[in-house]
């Protein structure tokens, strides 16, 4: 890859959330900021900046009133994270301070980043490979951390590294080819042809298999929805709540977003799992019942497994029958509910053998959910016997790079 000096112009923004913090953090990168910093930033002492040491000082406006007090850490080029000089201003977390900072750097001639742009400049300047780059974009947006372990590896090149084997086969195998192509007097044995296919074929069976875990990355990366459903009172709002009870919902640690009735996030195992009641849609809908039963339908056909709940101390009659013509040809599991309760319930043949997992609940008692959790694990594991702990792909354009490659050699 070619790798391109710094960019003409620097560049700015907010490098934390926004909002009131302690702390906001403001990222300045190009080819001098310490320049476009001179008449902005007053050191506290003569020493000056020093690479990657914080300097406190003050940023003053333009008619030399104090914007704040921050700490300035000047990272030079190339190591830094653009492989540009980075500046990056520590201030106080208020987004009028942050603003009037900003506001005052594109005073001095900077101009605000576009989204991902610090990214791309790391990725021009040749500090990150495409690959990296788009981890570092699923680590910020990782929830569990199964999720930000596949990031995180991927940042430090593992895709790459695991490609790089496969690449360096490729070019010696051709390398043989073009040799044998140019020199007509290098004899071509039998033999030789047998070894270099074989060598190919090696290549694409494991390309395949690297291919064959995109399922279970793109899932974990983009999690998977699972629907409750069954019929009135079989307990599928308990089962809600007892599989939130068994898994602290993700995301409550964050002040201010309040839970959803019908929707929460738990992790199975680090797989980030949306749990729809469909229950509630249908009550939050109770005055137009129609739009709940349209809702429900929606979800089931989208949703990457179905708990299919019944009420065990209740006969299988005809709503239950028509829920399961929703559900069978779905990823199903079958929850048998209310184990605490007599047992009236008798699945009828085609369920029995339906090959659907069962998994007998009391959610009153809190019992089963264990079992549940294993179930729903299984369902989205695909029986190819990838195991959590080896390597995903988890970008559909690693896939079909991947795919294509396979295309290619087949
Ligand atoms: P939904 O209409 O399917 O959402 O059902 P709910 O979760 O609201 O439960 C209906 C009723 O069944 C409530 O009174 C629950 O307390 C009760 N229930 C739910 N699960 C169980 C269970 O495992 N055992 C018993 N005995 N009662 C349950």
């Amino acid at each position: 890859m070619t790798v391109r000096a710094s960019q003409e112009d620097h560049i700015v923004a907010l490098a934390t959330a926004p909002g009131k913090s302690a702390i906001a953090l403001v990222r300045l990168s190009g080819p001098n900021p310490r320049l476009l910093l001179k008449s902005v930033f007053q050191p506290a002492s003569q020493e000056g900046l020093i690479p990657r040491r914080p300097t406190l000082g003050r940023i003053t406006g333009e008619g030399g009133e104090v914007l704040d007090q921050v700490l300035l850490t000047w990272f030079p080029a190339p190591a830094s994270y653009t492989g540009e000089d980075v500046i990056e201003v520590s201030c106080h977390g208020s987004l009028l301070i942050v603003q009037r900072i900003i506001h005052r750097l594109l005073s001095q001639g900077a101009r605000l980043a576009e989204p991902g742009e610090f990214t791309k400049r790391a990725f021009l300047s040749g500090k990150l490979d495409l690959v990296q780059a788009e981890a570092v974009r699923d680590l910020i947006e990782s929830q569990t951390a199964f999720q930000a372990r596949l990031a995180a590896e991927q940042l430090g090149g593992a895709l790459s590294r695991r490609l790089e084997p496969v690449k360096t086969e490729l070019v010696q195998i051709l390398s043989h080819m073009e040799t044998w192509l140019e020199f007509v007097e290098d004899e071509v044995t039998p033999e030789g042809k047998e070894t270099l296919l074989g060598r190919q074929q090696k290549i694409t069976r494991d390309l395949g298999q690297l291919a064959g875990g995109f399922e279970l990355g793109r899932l974990i990366r983009a999690g998977i929805e699972v629907a409750i459903t069954g019929s009135p009172n079989a307990g599928k709002s308990s089962i809600f709540n007892a599989l939130l009870k068994n898994n602290r919902a993700l995301v409550t640690v964050v002040p201010g977003t309040t839970r959803d009735a019908i929707s929460e996030t738990i992790s199975i195992e680090g797989l980030p799992a949306r749990l729809v009641d469909t229950a509630g849609i249908r009550e939050a809908r109770d005055q137009v019942e129609e739009l709940g039963i349209e809702k429900t339908r929606e979800y089931l056909a989208r949703a990457d497994v179905i708990l299919f709940v019944l009420d065990a101390n209740t006969a299988f009659g005809s709503g239950e029958r028509g829920i399961w013509e929703l559900v069978r040809e779905r990823p199903t599991i079958l929850v048998l509910n209310k184990q605490d309760l007599s047992q009236r319930l008798h699945l009828p043949e085609e369920l029995q053998h339906s090959g659907c997992q069962k998994v007998s609940t009391s959610a009153l008692r809190g019992e089963g959910m264990g079992h549940l959790m294993k179930a729903l694990w299984r369902e989205v594991t695909p029986e190819t016997g990838v195991e959590k702990e080896s390597f995903f792909l988890t970008n559909i354009r690693h896939y079909e790079a991947v795919r294509a490659a396979i295309r290619w050699m087949e």
